[in-house]
């Protein structure tokens, strides 16, 4: 007898791939020792942030007796956020569009809960990153999937439209883009409100827009930077601290809903936030992230290392062969191994303890996936690997 929910059932099949690699695979048998060089997820392999580390612990000492009491999103924290984003963004927050969540992660799960009724569709663009179909699933929810297209991997806007139908609620836009490292132009972005404009009128319900950044600190050459809540109202944004401090165990995010949405609408939302977020089991970041938010929000990791790494490997992988679309945004490499079978490839560069996220996993085997959250002498080392496996599989 099936005893787990037929949502989590669904969940559980769509996540497989991804945690059959994480716990079973010949990663999961080397995940962890000393020489590997490990390119798969986003964690750190470098001491975190000082500036993290000392509003961590500046903050874990109560000053007074209800430091460790029950915190929701702190109203001093989303005047805060609401300033910060203002400025960021150009566009006018007011505290209560924002909730604070554990992450990006507990943000989204928030908006689908808000938003989706079982059976209702959310339409997202792959390769994506692994976690929206499972998620979805787990939300009662009906994935409905299009690709990206051509080699820069755009949105497909055609795709969209023809995916849009009377189930549609929310559509799903992730900039700077995991795993391809693209950030979508404002033309892009318009294009795409006017689609949702026009399909939303067409079904007779609004389409919403969930657009997830939790890259948007993470941007090379001085690249622009357009949240789609600037262009259409309907957006709801999740960010994450994680990505920008490299340090995605210390929990801590928002939702926020955009001020240009029409007040009746961004009412609702705002007034059913905070029973969703307790309801999903207390959705909000503990008591010392919250302290410290004050104090991380103008942190990040080192965008000239990360830009150097990016040079850096960039060219060497090219060099041997293999295909790299040049990020935008996020500490990712998208690459395309030189031609034939991606698995072949990729157990290659695992013999000689290269590890690297296989595409397999977002749809687009013949791709694979490289953090650039590795250390540098750890990048030099896998090198002459990269351009070895290259020239043994194309002779
Ligand atoms: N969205 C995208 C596109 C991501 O890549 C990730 C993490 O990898 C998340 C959301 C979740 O971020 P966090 O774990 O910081 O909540």
């Amino acid at each position: 007898m099936q005893v787990v929910s037929n949502r989590v059932c669904a969940a559980v099949d769509s996540f497989e791939p991804i945690r059959q690699f994480y716990f079973d695979s010949r990663y999961a048998e080397r995940r962890g020792a000393p020489d590997i060089c490990d390119f798969t997820f986003g964690n750190p392999h470098e001491m975190p942030l000082p500036g993290l580390v000392e509003a961590i612990r500046y903050h874990v000492v109560p000053h007074n007796k209800d430091w460790f009491a029950y915190k929701a999103s702190e109203p001093e924290l989303q005047t805060f956020l609401a300033e910060r984003l203002t400025q960021e963004l150009s566009l006018p927050f007011e505290p209560a569009d924002i909730a604070l969540t554990n992450g990006a992660m507990a943000a989204i799960a928030v908006a689908f809960r808000l938003l989706l009724d079982v059976g209702e569709e959310a339409i997202f663009s792959t390769p994506a990153w692994f976690c929206y179909e499972p998620m979805l699933l787990a939300a009662d929810a009906v994935p409905r999937k299009v690709r990206l297209q051509g080699e820069r991997y755009d949105l497909d806007l055609c795709a969209i439209e023809e995916a849009i139908s009377s189930r549609t609620r929310l559509v799903i836009i992730n900039t700077p883009h995991n795993p391809t490292g693209r950030i979508y132009s404002r033309d892009q972005l318009v294009a795409l409100a006017d689609l949702l404009d026009r399909a939303s009128e067409r079904i007779g319900r609004r389409i919403f827009l969930l657009s997830d950044e939790p890259y948007r600190r993470i941007r090379f050459d001085g690249h622009d930077f357009v949240s789609p809540a600037a262009v259409y109202p309907w957006t709801l944004i999740s960010y994450s601290y994680g990505k920008v401090l490299l340090a995605p165990g210390q929990r801590l995010g928002y939702l926020a809903l955009s001020p240009l949405m029409p007040s009746a609408d961004k009412q609702a939302l705002q007034s059913s936030l905070f029973a969703t977020q307790m309801a999903l089991g207390w959705c909000f970041p503990n008591a010392v992230m919250q302290y410290a938010l004050p104090d991380l929000e103008g942190l990040s990791i080192d965008m000239h290392t990360l830009s150097a790494k990016r040079a850096r490997m960039t060219e060497a992988l090219e060099q041997a062969g293999y295909e790299v679309l040049r990020p935008e945004g996020t500490f990712y490499l998208f690459c395309r191994y030189p031609g034939g079978d991606g698995e072949q490839y990729w157990d290659a560069l695992a013999d000689r303890d290269v590890f690297v996220m296989p595409g397999r996993v977002m749809d687009v085997p013949d791709h694979f996936r490289i953090s650039l959250t590795g250390s540098e002498p750890m990048i030099e080392r896998s090198l002459p690997a990269f351009a070895e496996v290259a020239h043994a599989i194309q002779t």
